[in-house]
């Protein structure tokens, strides 16, 4: 028995559009987790949920569970957008976050989608959606293992490693690479990526971007190559890539990453949008 790994968005910062990055996709962050006979499971509910939505039930009888690693716009502009909470009787779990100050994170979320920033309020939504503030810690989603990490980013942010029938997948969407631009990895994310079968990673600058933009919360490429072979995982996928990244130099760097990963012992792959790959 396999998992089913479907990238719905794996833009970082805002969705893009356009010739130039047809190929990889312009919706961010969204990735569903497909277990065999289970509720829907994803990572995320950025602009991608929209598509993802469409293909759940809406008529009402849909549950579901969102692992939401942090309040950041592009990684819950989807919301409104999930179609399944449009119905009543729909039933959304969304682990998030604790926040800094204690805000509850299901007031933070009323407070940017309600008028005049939104039509109506998110509370208005006839499905139900359950806040589920969420620290370091391990907890059962149906049959999935969640073991859920804070790792450094802008904000608090979670990491999160899923655990089912033996396999194992890693999310770590935004990842603040040492400012200095050492590849240390940080102790809670290698937590997260310890010898998975697939990792997930934040991969949005190239260097000259890192050197301009090194306190922004994300990371290179090749420091996502690098959390891959220090984790040994199996498989990487690189993600979240900036929107102004096009095709052209999405397809230059998997070469790059195809040629660090044969060296390092794992494979390595671009994330793009409508992708589904099977882990087992
Ligand atoms: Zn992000
Ligand atoms: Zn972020």
């Amino acid at each position: 028995m396999a998992l089913q790994v479907t990238f719905f968005g794996v833009r970082g910062s805002t969705p893009c559009h356009g010739d130039a990055c047809s190929k990889y996709g312009g919706n961010t962050s969204c990735v569903e987790v497909h277990v065999p006979g289970h509720d829907p499971l994803f990572l995320d509910i950025g602009t991608g949920a929209r598509d993802l939505g469409a293909g759940q039930a809406n008529d009402g009888t849909f549950r579901g569970t969102c692992l939401l690693s942090h309040l950041h716009w592009d990684h819950t502009q989807g919301l409104p957008f999930f179609t399944p909470l449009h119905s009543p009787g729909a039933h959304l779990d969304v682990y998030a976050p604790v926040q800094d100050d204690g805000r509850p994170v299901g007031d933070v979320i009323r407070d940017v989608i309600r008028p005049p920033l939104f039509p109506v309020g998110v509370d208005q939504l006839p499905g139900t959606l359950n806040f589920r503030d969420t620290a370091d810690s391990e907890f059962l989603v149906g049959e999935v293992q969640v073991t859920a990490r804070m790792v450094p980013h802008s904000g608090p942010t979670l990491g999160f490693r899923l655990e089912w029938n033996g396999l194992s997948i890693a999310y770590l969407s935004d990842v603040q690479q040492p400012s200095d631009g050492g590849l240390m990895v940080d102790e809670a994310a290698r937590a997260i990526a310890a010898d998975v079968d697939l990792l997930i990673h934040d991969s949005q600058f190239t260097a000259a971007e890192f050197a301009q933009r090194s306190t922004w919360g994300h990371c290179t490429f090749d420091y996502a190559l690098a959390v891959a072979e220090q984790c040994r995982v199996k498989t990487l996928a690189l993600f979240h890539h900036d929107p102004a990244r096009t095709d052209v130099a999405l397809d230059a760097m998997l070469e790059h990453a195809h040629t660090v990963g044969q060296r390092g012992g794992f494979e390595a792959f671009i994330a793009a949008e409508g992708m589904t790959v099977t882990v087992g």
